[in-house]
């Protein structure tokens, strides 16, 4: 059967051979990496392209790369966006630190600031010069697969179809429907962050510089300044959903507040007119306890849960993630073996790959959750920020890692724990949680030593705050999952190197 926008497929059972939901980054990308190895791929959105995403729009130097290996950043459009060299953090209106981006080999030493109504379509306009059929204002609404497809109907439209195809990739973002029915449940409020963003004209100030704030109002969370050129910034405030004791404030209405009253933002922004709405949209973290694939299905970007909880950036993770997923089902489709067994290489990889980072970054985001101990973490930043003013390694280090440029292993190294971060969480009574980081071979020890400490806090919080049960066990699993990833990582004597760049591509020196 053939329709205007559907091509004949290399079966005639089926309508196409990997169906991809969501053009983000990284359906797109993954659409284009399937195509490019000749294989038949129909990518569908429910939206109509160019299309705008709730974001921050920054784009960092990984994601760049993942961009010019799409050979996008030869593109003048592309290259007419914004730069930015710099990054400067600020607490309470007071400069903590401001570094360049740093060098990594292989990698561009600076990120861009690109609306996501440019970026996603280009990625999409490349999928298709590839040989990808995109299928634009097609929403799926329910999806079912047996021993030898997947069936999927669209709603186009007033009208519905059918469309038969051998897997199914999920990349439809943080409200993912294929992520909801592959794991039978919605994500949990605990694996979620919500934010909000603004574009605003007449922005004063350095174009090449991003700005981060925290504030005791703003935290667990962060607010941003993100240069878009030519006076106009994206502006936001992210924050994890749960907090313990729970925040009631609006985020469009704090943000507005953090506008108001930070002195710095305030004054970038003295001559600045809100462009449109400020929107917010939720983001997922990830749950390694959660599945990214079944027989004939692979979840990629947020719909996997692929987002930095420490900055919010998702975008690397989703091209990469659409890139993986590509590789994965190039070889899984060569061999017709589309069971999870066959696709659980690409879940391997994920884990192998960013395992560190997002265990690590868990564990921080779990113990920040708590509200009561604002006061401490603010302080342990401002002791981070101190000993990194001084000690440039120290400030590659941390700053890389927040960047999301190094791999968190990274911090398992004496120069970031002899730092200021061991003292200020040592007077937390987390020794051993720090212990685990510092001392990996003792790992297995400190793992379960570490996982008392959480309960034991566990218990103490609910004595004495009424009710944090949940946020100590939370400390207890994370940093018990923080510790068997190093524990895996002591016994995997092939796993050399940590960054996703380092291994998976060749690259040394970067130009576009
Ligand atoms: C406020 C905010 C700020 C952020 N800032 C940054 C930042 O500065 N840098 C960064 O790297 N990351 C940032 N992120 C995260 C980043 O936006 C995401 O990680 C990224 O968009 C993930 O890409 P994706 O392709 O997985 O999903 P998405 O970009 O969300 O794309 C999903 C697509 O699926 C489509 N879709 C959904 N359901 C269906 C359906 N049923 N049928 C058909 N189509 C469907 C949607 O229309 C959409 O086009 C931010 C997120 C938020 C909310």
């Amino acid at each position: 059967m053939t329709t205007p926008n559907v091509r004949i497929t290399v079966s005639n059972h089926f309508d196409t051979d990997i169906l991809i939901i969501g053009a983000g980054p990284a359906g797109a990308a993954a659409a284009y990496h399937l195509a490019k190895q000749g294989h038949d791929v129909t990518l569908i959105d429910k939206q109509k392209f160019p299309r705008d995403k709730v974001c921050g729009d920054f784009v960092g130097p990984v994601a760049l790369l993942e961009l010019k290996n799409l050979g996008i950043t030869r593109w003048q459009d592309y290259q007419d966006t914004n730069i930015v060299r710099r990054a400067s953090l600020y607490l309470d209106g007071k400069q903590l630190i401001s570094e360049m981006i740093p060098t990594i080999p292989g990698l561009p030493a600076f990120g861009r600031v690109i609306p996501r109504k440019q970026l996603d379509s280009w990625i999409v306009q490349v999928a298709k010069e590839a040989g990808v059929s995109v299928l634009e204002e097609h929403q799926l609404v329910a999806f079912s697969t047996d021993s030898g497809s997947v069936t999927a109907e669209l709603r186009h439209e007033k009208t519905r179809r059918r469309f038969r195809a051998r897997a199914i990739i999920g990349a439809d973002g943080s409200h993912s429907l294929v992520a909801r029915q592959l794991r039978g449940k919605k994500t949990a409020n605990k694996d979620r962050i919500v934010a909000v963003r603004a574009y605003y004209d007449g922005v004063a100030g350095e174009a090449d510089e991003a700005e981060l704030y925290f504030s005791g109002e703003s935290f667990p969370g962060y607010y941003w300044l993100f240069p878009t050129g030519k006076g106009q910034a994206n502006v936001g405030v992210g924050m994890v959903l749960e907090t313990v004791p729970r925040t009631d404030d609006g985020l469009k209405q704090l943000l507005k507040n953090l506008i108001a009253r930070d002195p710095v933002l305030s004054s970038r922004l003295a001559h600045a007119q809100l462009a449109n709405k400020i929107i917010g949209w939720p983001l997922n973290t990830y749950n390694p306890r959660l599945p990214l694939t079944a027989d004939r299905i692979l979840l990629t970007g947020d719909a996997a849960g692929l987002i930095n909880p420490l900055n919010g950036e998702g975008i690397q993770y989703a091209m990469l993630s659409g890139r993986w997923a590509a590789e994965a089902l190039h070889t899984a489709l060569i061999n017709n073996r589309l069971e999870r067994p066959a696709l659980f290489a690409y879940e391997q990889r994920v884990q192998k790959e960013l395992r560190y980072d997002m265990a690590l970054a868990g564990m921080i985001v779990q113990l920040i959750r708590n509200r009561i101990l604002n006061p401490v973490w603010l302080k342990a930043l401002e002791l981070i920020a101190t000993r990194a003013r001084v000690d440039p390694d120290y400030a590659a280090i941390t700053g890389g890692v927040l960047a999301g440029l190094i791999p968190a292993s990274s911090v398992i190294s004496r120069k970031v724990i002899d730092g200021t971060v061991q003292q200020a969480v040592m007077s937390l009574g987390l020794r051993t949680a720090f212990n685990t980081v510092y001392k990996p071979k003792n790992t297995l020890l400190a793992g379960i030593d570490t996982t008392r400490t959480g309960l034991d806090m566990a218990l103490k919080s609910f004595r004495h705050t009424g009710g944090s049960l949940a946020w100590g066990l939370g400390v207890a699993i994370e940093a018990a999952e923080l510790a068997g990833q190093i524990l895996i990582d002591l016994g995997d004597n092939s796993n050399k190197t940590h960054h996703p760049v380092q291994i998976t591509d060749p690259v040394r020196s970067y130009t576009e």
